[in-house]
């Protein structure tokens, strides 16, 4: 056989061994800052955020009190746990849907820890989710419960990816706080009734939806695909650095794009700061409220 014939049957064999099988040769390409800091000196940062290449992930754990009583790992164990497995999958399975992944892994953490803890209670340790997956021409995004994903648009001005419903739903929840004087047994009461109307409402049809232990969760997340042609990148945020549009109004979504662009999230987390401490020194603000875990991100395209 000459040097031409070998080289045909070694290309056939090739072509016939990878049939069916994608062969690309493509670079994943992304580039990630990131930035996270806990609401208080102390006590463990409950939020979580990591990437791969082509992919990113943002967690923030519902620090929900006595969650201790009912799962000996804690808030913080469950974001790491889960936010670990999904950046596991991500890079895994590039072509996974992102709301199939999200479902493994809450089906994955969930058995983790099922034998030791009561993980259907409803104040078990639950996450809110924000991802962002980069591929040749398209990024995939996906949103559930309070976090967000901000696309970077620069010809039409960011798309704001974010799921409403658990902000709608604590509103609605306590709205039977509103005129009661703090500290009075009414308040304290009424304060009760609104937190086992939250708890109802969490992972129920007519409530919202949360990372927990129920992977059917996953399918009522927000998720979208956008081309590579108008996005430069993406920024996720927990409502912890989002505080800085609301309720602070230090910025509005352009501004935190081009914070992140050109000082990094860890701007983003000062400023917060800055405000927080200003608002409780002053403790003129209606709506002062301690620091929370604050994580923002960014990441560019190509
Ligand atoms: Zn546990």
């Amino acid at each position: 056989m000459d040097v031409r014939a070998r080289l045909q049957s070694i290309a056939e064999a090739t072509r016939a061994r990878t049939a069916g099988i994608r062969i690309t040769d493509r670079v994943l390409k992304m580039r990630a800052a990131m930035a996270s800091s806990p609401g208080q000196v102390g006590k463990p940062n409950e939020d979580f955020v990591g990437a791969v290449p082509g992919a990113a992930v943002l967690l923030d754990g519902a620090g929900i009190p006595g969650t201790e009583a009912i799962c000996r790992h804690g808030v913080a164990w469950y974001t790491h746990r889960l936010g670990a497995s999904l950046l596991g999958r991500l890079s895994r399975d590039r072509g996974l849907d992102l709301a199939m992944a999200l479902a493994e892994s809450i089906e994955q953490v969930a058995r983790e820890h099922r034998g030791t803890c009561d993980i259907t209670n409803p104040s078990s340790p639950q996450s809110t989710v924000a991802m962002i997956r980069f591929d040749e021409d398209r990024a995939d995004f996906l949103v559930l419960a309070d976090s967000f994903v901000v696309l970077d648009q620069p010809e039409t001005g960011p798309h704001v990816v974010a799921d409403p419903r658990e902000i709608a739903v604590r509103r609605e929840c306590s709205a039977v706080l509103h005129g009661l004087p703090g500290g009075t047994p009414e308040y304290d009461r009424a304060r009760l009734s609104a937190i086992e109307a939250l708890r109802a409402r969490r992972n129920q049809p007519d409530g919202y939806w949360i990372a927990k232990e129920d992977p059917h969760a996953a399918t009522h997340a927000v998720t979208g695909s956008i081309s590579l042609a108008s996005l430069v990148g993406a920024a996720l945020l927990s409502n912890g650095a989002s505080r800085i549009v609301d309720p602070y109004g230090l910025a509005t979504w352009p501004a935190v794009l081009e914070l992140m662009r050109t000082s990094g999230p860890s701007e983003i987390i000062q400023r917060v700061r800055g405000a927080e401490d200003a608002a409780l020194s002053a403790d003129t603000q209606p709506d002062v409220r301690p620091p929370d875990d604050a994580t923002a991100a960014y990441c560019e395209a190509g």
